[in-house]
């Protein structure tokens, strides 16, 4: 990454101390520089290169060589070299560095509160691109030509704005606008002042950031945050919120080390923390659990509307239940209307939607949720070369994958696929990766399932071959980039659903796997989900499916001692149900596993949104601790082996009738599936003398399994991998994806 990061300017004055003559250009395959001076001049030039870069710079390889003496006298910065294939990494967007924000509450500066100030260290990157190379004229920006002040120091090697593409200040660049909720401008003279009171008097407003609008609303006040869940129909789902600073964060959530770096870096993700009982946050933004989704602001506009009135605001993503984040002016008035009573806009366009990133730190690295804004497109380098590919995701969550070379360019977040929204936003980003990547690849990969938008999507595609990869072996596969290994592994996938190929619901897998191939070890036993799509959103249905193969026929009793069904015909209407197979399809998901744990000891009946059933018991999980129950691994000829939780189960309920804490009992069932993953992996090291454990799937981001897992691993002498850029969840599926495609490619398989 080296353009427009001030990559150039920093050669410049390297070049310029160590009196050397010559030029820096920007080119497809990185920057060139020519120099030409005394030896010992050149070689501190060449050492400089590689160390005290600019903060955003990141330099992969440094090649030089020697070339005839031109006799010149000084040393130039000339223009762009088009030609060519690019092979430049466009940056991510960056949070407003530490001069920028200097500048921005000076009252002698002439950026003094302008909500656009940035410079080569910080602002906008990959929302304004329109295509390479990286130009203010390929940008959202090109509209917005530069006054002579603003020009002078986009054209002094010298400035810290020097080739700044985004350079803008109040006489020239972009401006806010205030809207009310039919669009016409609010008549104020300061649109940040009238917006900041609005909050405070309790609207819900939506405000133009880096990648789309969010929803926002005074964090400290309940009956704002109900307000805005119920126009947004989202009752329960734990809403992310901005906060002002470090010291206002400690008193909301707990923060380590760790945190706070990555809170406080200029990717700026939504950190998920630990609430502090009683702070100013209300109930109402993350009702039932014991996290909290906190950021910091990353805006010149985020500080200003921060700064003087609130500790906290809730900064949602703007669109209806899974719809894509909104990023235009006119689609914002309409698709919020009924929710925004106020707009704060602004007419710099949005050219990439990019959601805000969220993650989490266990095991020493920030484990993401979703990775988006702050991280794309930065690549994931790769251990190899590997042929070109195109992957397109899975279902949920979502993300697009290019392989060129030794790189991996995930994709913003593109999310669920579920509306004609969605899918719009899917072409959108698949043009955007060939666009940023200057590639067309011949050979695409998606998912098994045949009725994913994804795979049907790959089938409209010209290709030289497309290629369906198994959902979990991809989310091995995907790990295995992540931490640059290959070879054989043993692979715990742990998630909610994928396609199986016997045509089931997988998602409780031990694999033998590597990038081409996988052998499916062992599974979670399958378990019946009566009703189908309903027992998703119904978990207390998957209770009675446990209970039923926990007690065989008896079932009927212990379900209605636990008010799971109300009577003796209930249970004889399921039991008809799950006998006559009609809507009631076997799924070894561990997801489901959890949900149906958590409606049988009384946590919830039903979840408004996935995970929530999960999110829950980990939650109330943590802090308690106790012994974990028994469990069972069933051989099977010839057939991979299965676990099963039954004994668990019947174990859970004799607790559950003694009135034993639920917190406790919550924390003994996550020591089962830890000690149940460790026998697993134990017997299939005996089997095939592997020790290295990958894990992967989006059960891992509940970090009681994840750490608990890793560390009894490691103590039973595995090697143990888990995810560090890439997310666990089916945010990860597409780089799992492409890199078995190209692998079997390598191979000719
Ligand atoms: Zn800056
Ligand atoms: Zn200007
Ligand atoms: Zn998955």
């Amino acid at each position: 990454m080296v353009q427009g990061v001030g990559f150039r300017p920093f050669v410049y004055r390297l070049a310029v101390q160590n009196g050397l003559a010559g030029f820096v250009q920007n080119r497809p395959k990185g920057v060139i520089a020519e120099v030409e001076g005394p030896q010992a001049a050149v070689d501190s030039f060449l050492a400089g290169v590689r160390h005290d870069l600019p903060p955003l710079a990141h330099v992969t390889q440094v090649e030089s060589a020697e070339i005839a003496i031109l006799h010149d006298h000084d040393f130039r910065i000339v223009e762009s070299d088009a030609q060519g294939p690019a092979d430049v990494h466009i940056t991510p967007d960056a949070a407003t560095c530490p001069d920028c924000l200097s500048e921005l509450f000076d009252p002698a500066n002439r950026r003094f509160r302008y909500p656009f100030i940035n410079c080569t260290n910080c602002g906008p990157r990959l929302t304004i691109i329109r295509t390479i190379p990286y130009d203010r004229a390929n940008t959202s920006m090109a509209c917005f030509p530069l006054c002579p002040q603003c020009q002078a120091e986009y054209e002094n090697p010298a400035d810290r704005r020097f080739h700044a593409e985004p350079n803008a200040c109040t006489v020239c660049g972009p401006q806010l606008t205030l809207l009310n909720a039919e669009g016409s401008p609010v008549d104020t003279r300061d649109p940040i002042a009238t917006a900041v009171d609005l909050l405070s008097s309790g609207h819900v407003l939506a405000i133009k950031g880096l990648g789309g609008f969010h929803l926002s609303v005074d964090a400290a006040r309940d009956e704002a945050v109900k307000k805005l869940r119920s126009r947004k129909y989202r009752e329960e789902k734990p809403l992310a919120i901005m906060v002002r600073d470090m010291e206002q964060a400690r008193q909301i959530v707990r923060v380590s080390a760790d945190e706070e770096a990555l809170l406080t870096s200029p990717r700026r993700p939504i950190v998920l923390l630990e609430k502090i009982k009683n702070s100013i946050v209300a109930e109402a933004v993350a009702p039932g659990v014991s996290n909290l989704g906190v950021m910091l602001p990353y805006t010149p506009l985020h500080h200003l509307l921060l700064r003087d009135r609130f500790a906290a605001l809730v900064m949602t993503s703007a669109n209806q239940v899974d719809e894509p984040i909104s990023t235009k002016n006119r689609e914002a008035l309409k698709r919020l209307q009924g929710i925004a009573d106020y707009f704060l806009v602004h007419n710099r366009d949005i050219l990439v939607r990019c959601d805000d990133s969220v993650a989490f730190v266990a095991a020493g690295y920030p484990q993401f949720i979703r990775r988006s804004r702050g991280y794309v497109p930065h690549p994931l380098a790769l251990r190899d070369c590997l042929p070109p590919v195109l992957a397109l995701g899975g279902q949920l969550k979502t993300t697009h994958c290019i392989l060129k070379g030794r790189f991996a360019f995930v994709s913003p977040h593109i999310g669920d696929m579920e509306t004609p929204q969605a899918r719009n936003f899917f072409d959108e980003s698949l043009a955007l990766m060939k666009r940023i990547t200057d590639s067309d690849p011949q050979i695409i990969a998606c998912d098994l399932h045949p009725a994913y938008y994804s795979t049907q999507a790959a089938r409209e595609l010209t290709a030289e071959r497309i290629i369906p990869v198994q959902h979990h072996h991809a989310h091995i596969a995907s790990c295995m980039a992540d931490n640059q290994i290959t070879g054989d592994v043993i692979g715990l996938a742990m998630d909610g659903t994928g396609y199986g190929p016997d045509g089931n619901a997988w998602g409780g897998e031990f694999l033998i796997a590597d990038e081409t191939h996988f052998q499916r070890f062992g599974h979670l036993r399958y378990l019946v989900l009566p009703g189908g799509e309903k027992a998703i959103h119904e978990p207390w249905r998957i209770a009675i499916s446990l209970l039923r193969t926990a007690y065989g026929r008896n079932w009927k009793e212990t379900a209605q001692k636990l008010k799971l069904i109300p009577d003796e015909a209930q249970g004889d209407l399921f039991e008809k149900i799950i006998e006559s197979k009609i809507h009631s399809p076997l799924s070894s998901g561990l997801g489901r596993l959890f949900d149906g744990v958590a409606a049988l000891i009384g946590l919830r009946r039903q979840v408004s949104f996935e995970g929530q059933a999960a999110m829950e018991l980990e939650s109330i999980a943590c802090g308690s601790s106790g012994a974990p129950y028994p469990f069972e691994i069933l051989p099977s000829d010839g057939e991979p082996c299965v676990l099963d939780m039954s004994a668990a189960i019947r174990a859970m309920v004799t607790d559950l009738e003694a009135d034993r804490s639920r917190p406790r009992l919550a924390a003994q069932f996550h020591r089962t599936l830890i000690d149940a993953f460790t026998a697993m992996s134990e017997a299939m090291r005996r089997s095939t003398g592997l020790s290295r454990v990958v894990l992967s799937g989006g059960c891992f981001q509940n970090k009681i399994l994840l750490t608990g897992t890793m560390d009894k691993l490691k103590l039973s002498g595995f090697d143990v991998y888990c995810h560090r850029d890439i997310p666990a969840n089916d945010g990860g599926l597409s780089l799992g994806q492409a890199v078995i495609a190209a692998s079997m490619i390598k191979k000719g398989c």
